[in-house]
């Protein structure tokens, strides 16, 4: 009996630790400065955490329509944002939370795998759900590079570089682009998925 009570203790400093992360000063910064791809804001609420269940296809123009000039330069051309740009910074001031596809919604990347490899883009030493990432054999620019895509919409991500020496545990380096990844903290998500619970 008392170590089920001291679970129950401890998952509830989790949960507080959690929405003390969510309710800081970087995360209101971020929500003021949130895009206007994201339409209306009660409506993105809603879908914050709505999974794809099926291949994401569209046409350029559609594309075009619902994604930024320079979300949609990177997701569909293989673009590259400018290193240490503004995505860059608002990636490190987020707290625990989920990274998602602004194309399709797919889950992508976590906190958990978060770490800072100062190289000017957001890095992750792992995927949160291997399902929805695909690599590909990339030889533009005359090297190999391992590109990283969104496997539910085909979107460019960025790249994956292995055995540079970072101190994580699987020594890889998803190196992504910032503008192409919805952040969610895990608190909010939380209270989407209790609102659906109640419907
Ligand atoms: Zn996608």
């Amino acid at each position: 009996m008392t170590r089920v009570s001291q679970l129950f203790i401890s998952s509830l400093i989790a949960g507080a630790a959690l929405l003390q992360l969510s309710c800081g000063d970087a995360t209101a910064d971020n929500k003021e400065q949130a895009s206007p791809d994201e339409g209306s804001k009660s409506e993105a609420k809603a879908n914050t955490t709505a999974q794809p269940t099926k291949p994401v296809i569209k046409s350029e123009e559609e594309w075009k329509k619902s994604l930024t000039p320079e979300q949609f330069e990177i997701l569909r051309k293989h673009g590259t944002e400018r290193a240490w740009g503004k995505a860059y910074d608002e990636w490190k001031k987020q707290g625990a939370g989920t990274y998602y596809c602004v194309g399709c919604n797919a889950e992508l990347f976590s906190s958990k795998e978060k770490f800072d490899a100062r190289c000017g883009w957001p890095a992750f030493f792992d995927s949160s759900k291997h399902e929805n990432i695909k690599t590909l054999r990339d030889t533009s620019f005359g090297t190999v590079r391992i590109e990283v895509r969104c496997n539910v919409c085909d979107g460019h991500l960025g790249h994956v570089f292995s055995g540079e020496g970072f101190d994580t545990p699987t020594d890889q380096r998803y190196c992504i682009n910032g503008k192409v990844l919805k952040f969610v903290p895990f608190a909010e998500a939380g209270k989407t998925d209790s609102k659906k619970k109640a419907e």
